[in-house]
C-alpha cells in the first residue's frame, strides 16, 4: 500500500493529512486563521502557519497511526496562493522530504479541490463550479487538461463576500454571516455582470457598499448580493454544461457551504437532466486531505518528482497549465 502526507498552506488554513492509495483519508488535521473584526493580513497568516506547522504535522501522523518512516512521499500545495503562506508549506514539506529521503510532489491547489470533489461524490466527468475565497472558475476536463470555461475577471466571490462583510462589520469569514442575514432580506436591485462566460464581482460590491451608506438594511443587501451573484454563476454553469455536453455538476470551494447556492444549481441541473453534487461540507473549503489525494494521483501516474534543491512556490499557477497525467 502507498501512503502519502499532504500539506496545505495556500491561504488561511494550515493542514496536514495522510491518505492511502485506496482513497482512504487516514487523518486530516487543519487549523484556520480567523479574526473577529478585520480581514486577514498575509504576514499574520504566515506567522500563524509557522507557529502551528510542526504540531499539526505530528498530529496528522499520530491520528493516522503512521510513522514518518512509513511515508512513501510528501506533497504540498505549490500554488496558487498567497506567497507568505505558500512558503511555510513548501519549507516544511522540503524539510521532511529531505530528512526522510522520499519524493516531494508539488500539487496544484485548484486541481486538488477538483480531484477530492470527484473522489467524494464518485462523479466521473463533471463540470466543476469552483467558488472559494480567492477563486471563482467554471472548469471541465477536455483532452488532457482541465479547461477554464468561465471565471471571475476581478476577485473571487468568497473574497467579494468577505470584503462586503468587512465594510459592514461582519468579521471574517463573512460568507456564513451573509447567508444568515440573507434569510430575512428582500430584493434590492444590484448590477448583474456576466461578460461572455466570465463574471465580475467588484462593481457589485461597490454598489452594495454605496447602498449600505445610503441606509439600506444589511439583511436586504445580503439577500440581494447572494441572489445576484449566485444567479450569475448558475447562468454560466448552465452554459458550460450545455457546451461540454456533460451530465454532472459539482460545487466546490468554501462558498459551496451556502444552501441557497446549492439550491439554485440543483434546480438548474434538474431542468437539464443533469445531476448536481455538492461536495460534503467538511471538504468544501481548504484542507490538507485534498492535497494529499492530489499528490497520490500524481505519485501513481507521473513519478515526475521535484528536485529538492530547485523547488519553489508557484503563487499564480493556473489549473489549465497543469498537465493532467492521472486521467487515462
Ligand atoms: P475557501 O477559500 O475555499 O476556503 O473558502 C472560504 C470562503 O468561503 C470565504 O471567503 C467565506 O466567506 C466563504 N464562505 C464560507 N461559508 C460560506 C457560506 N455559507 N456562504 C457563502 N460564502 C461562504
Ligand atoms: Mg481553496
Amino acid at each position: 500500500m502507498v501512503i502519502g502526507l499532504g500539506i496545505e498552506s495556500t491561504a488561511h488554513t494550515f493542514g496536514a493529512s495522510v491518505v492511502n492509495d485506496k482513497g482512504k483519508i487516514l487523518s486530516n488535521v487543519n487549523k484556520m486563521f480567523t479574526t473577529e473584526k478585520e480581514g486577514m493580513n498575509p504576514s499574520d497568516v504566515a506567522k500563524h502557519h509557522r507557529k502551528y506547522a510542526d504540531e499539526i504535522i505530528k498530529k496528522a501522523l499520530d491520528e493516522a497511526k503512521i510513522k514518518e518512516t512509513n511515508l512513501d512521499f510528501i506533497t504540498f500545495s505549490q500554488g496558487p496562493g498567497l506567497p507568505p503562506s505558500l512558503v511555510v508549506g513548501k519549507d516544511k514539506a522540503k524539510e521532511l522530504a529531505n530528512k526522510l529521503q522520499i519524493p516531494l510532489i508539488g500539487s496544484n491547489h485548484i486541481c486538488a479541490h477538483l480531484e477530492i470533489g470527484k473522489l467524494l461524490t464518485k462523479t466521473k466527468d463533471p463540470v466543476f463550479v469552483f467558488v472559494s475565497g480567492a477563486n471563482t472558475q467554471i472548469i471541465a476536463y477536455e483532452s488532457k487538461r482541465y479547461r477554464i470555461f468561465g471565471e471571475t475577471l476581478d476577485i473571487g466571490l468568497g473574497n467579494a463576500f468577505d470584503k462586503f462583510g468587512r465594510d459592514i462589520g461582519l468579521g471574517f469569514p463573512a460568507g456564513p454571516q451573509i447567508e444568515k442575514l440573507a434569510k430575512n432580506g428582500n430584493y434590492i436591485e444590484l448590477p448583474y455582470i456576466v461578460k461572455g462566460m466570465d463574471l465580475s464581482f467588484s462593481g457589485i460590491i461597490t454598489r452594495a457598499d454605496q447602498l449600505y451608506k445610503q441606509g439600506k438594511n444589511k439583511d436586504d443587501l445580503c439577500y440581494s448580493l447572494q441572489e445576484t451573484c449566485f444567479a450569475m454563476l448558475t447562468e454560466v454553469s448552465e452554459r458550460a454544461l450545455a457546451h461540454c455536453n456533460k451530465k454532472e455538476v459539482i460545487l466546490i470551494g468554501g462558498v459551496a457551504a451556502n444552501k441557497r447556492f446549492c439550491e439554485m444549481l440543483d434546480k438548474m441541473c434538474k431542468r437539464r437532466k443533469a445531476k448536481f453534487f455538492p461536495v460534503p461540507l467538511k471538504h468544501c473549503g481548504d484542507h490538507a486531505a485534498m492535497i494529499a489525494w492530489q499528490g497520490m494521483l500524481q505519485f501513481k501516474s507521473d513519478k515526475n518528482f521535484l528536485d529538492l534543491n530547485e523547488i519553489d512556490i508557484l503563487p499564480k499557477w493556473r489549473i489549465d497549465e497543469v498537465e493532467v497525467t492521472w486521467i487515462k
